[in-house]
């Protein structure tokens, strides 16, 4: 039976990278014979223009139905002055729900032939690959009460709720465990328990979980010491778990160690792994529409819903090892170029991965 996939290429820079990665999926699909179906919807800004709300009920709807998302970025200047309830963000953050994609993996992976383009010193980040495993449905970017309220004294107030139940603690830890038993097994739980009530919990949970993964070496670092030590000695981190919004800060800090966020791909898992891939990065309005943005962290998260998704690692393996043979070849989009490599544009980068997959 065929395996649908949504793709949902939204705005901005968007549509220009999607393309290149569907290219780059509809020749693997070819290629090992995966059998999959493509299918095209509207979400965020462009959704807005056409139905008024940054994601229309029919588009969820195809969503669920289909075995795996891919989606592009969304958001831009033209929709943030309309009412937050409708921003393109909006969407994001309901398909997410919806879905229930509660488990957002986030590598920071530093490829050797990028090492000029970190702003750290080589020898800090080269050999650089972290895996941030980010609670993605639950805390303050969910949590009500919520809102501005005008106090009695006449100045107003703005004010967000963090919650963080049992039950959504244990399953996030489980995939920061179950990840760290793929990888290195060391997990670092990062969290502010020695102010926030929720990170106390948050660290009760994560302890009593760690019962079940006696191979596992569990460590706990508060977020502020965490952001520090991403700059200091990154590579001291192999799977870091975390809450919604210290993850979402986390994981772009860790981006950059890399050189550029045009280079991160992501995942979000429902508990049966079904899932939604995308970029790490946003719509890029300053240089939309100008055929210059990187498409390859859209192009690995091509690789990784055939890896966490479908369990397609020979064809997950082939793409990555694409990516890297162009990178060796010496072409960079602008976020990631440096003296002595050719400059291209979003295109020629795609239309390069695509000659280095048939190749292989
Ligand atoms: P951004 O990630 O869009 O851009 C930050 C910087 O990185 C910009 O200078 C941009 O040019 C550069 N950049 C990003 N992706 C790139 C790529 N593939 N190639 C080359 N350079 C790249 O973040 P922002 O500027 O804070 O947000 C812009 C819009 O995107 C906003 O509307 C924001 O709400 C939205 N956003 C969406 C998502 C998402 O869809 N998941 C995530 C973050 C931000």
């Amino acid at each position: 039976m065929s395996k649908q996939i949504l793709i949902l290429p939204g705005d901005g820079i968007g549509p220009e990278i999607m393309a290149e990665a569907v290219k780059v999926l509809e020749l693997a699909n070819d290629k090992y014979q995966l059998g999959f179906e493509l299918s095209h919807d509207l979400i965020g800004g462009s959704a807005i223009d056409q139905h008024g709300v940054p994601l229309a009920d029919e588009t969820l709807a195809r969503a669920r139905a289909a075995d795996a998302v891919l989606l592009g970025a969304v958001g831009g200047p033209k929709w943030d002055k309309l009412d937050r309830s409708i921003r393109p963000e909006k969407g994001l953050l309901k398909i997410r729900s919806e879905l229930k994609l509660f488990a957002n993996l986030r590598p920071a992976i530093l490829y050797p032939q990028l090492a000029e383009a970190s702003t750290l010193k080589p020898e800090v980040v080269s050999g650089l690959d972290i895996l941030i495993v980010r609670e993605l449905t639950g805390g303050i970017y969910f949590g009500a009460p919520r809102g501005i309220r005008t106090l009695d004294n006449g100045e107003r107030e703005g004010y967000n709720t963090l919650p963080y139940s049992e039950s959504e603690i244990r399953r996030i830890a489980r995939a920061g465990f179950d990840m760290a038993r793929l990888r290195s097994k060391k997990l670092c739980s990062v969290d502010k328990a020695n102010v926030l009530e929720a990170s106390q919990l948050w660290r009760e949970v994560v302890e009593e979980v760690a019962k079940d993964y006696p191979d596992v070496e569990l460590s706990h670092m508060y977020v502020d010491n965490a952001a520090m030590q991403l700059v200091k000695a990154p590579k001291q981190f192999d799977v870091i778990v975390t809450e919604n919004m210290f993850g979402d800060i986390l994981s772009d800090q860790a981006s950059m160690l890399t050189g550029s966020i045009g280079m991160l791909p992501s995942a979000s898992l429902d508990i049966n792994n079904k899932g939604m891939y995308e970029p790490c990065h946003g719509s890029a309005p300053d240089i939309a529409g100008q055929g210059i943005a990187n498409p390859l962290a859209t192009i690995l998260s091509v690789s990784m819903m055939l890896r966490y998704s479908f369990n397609l690692t020979a064809a997950a393996d082939a793409i990555e090892k694409a990516v890297s043979l162009v990178l060796d070849q010496g072409l960079r989009t602008g976020d990631i170029w440096s003296a002595g490599n050719a400059k291209v544009g979003t295109q020629e980068m795609g239309d390069a991965v695509v000659a280095a997959l048939r190749n292989l």
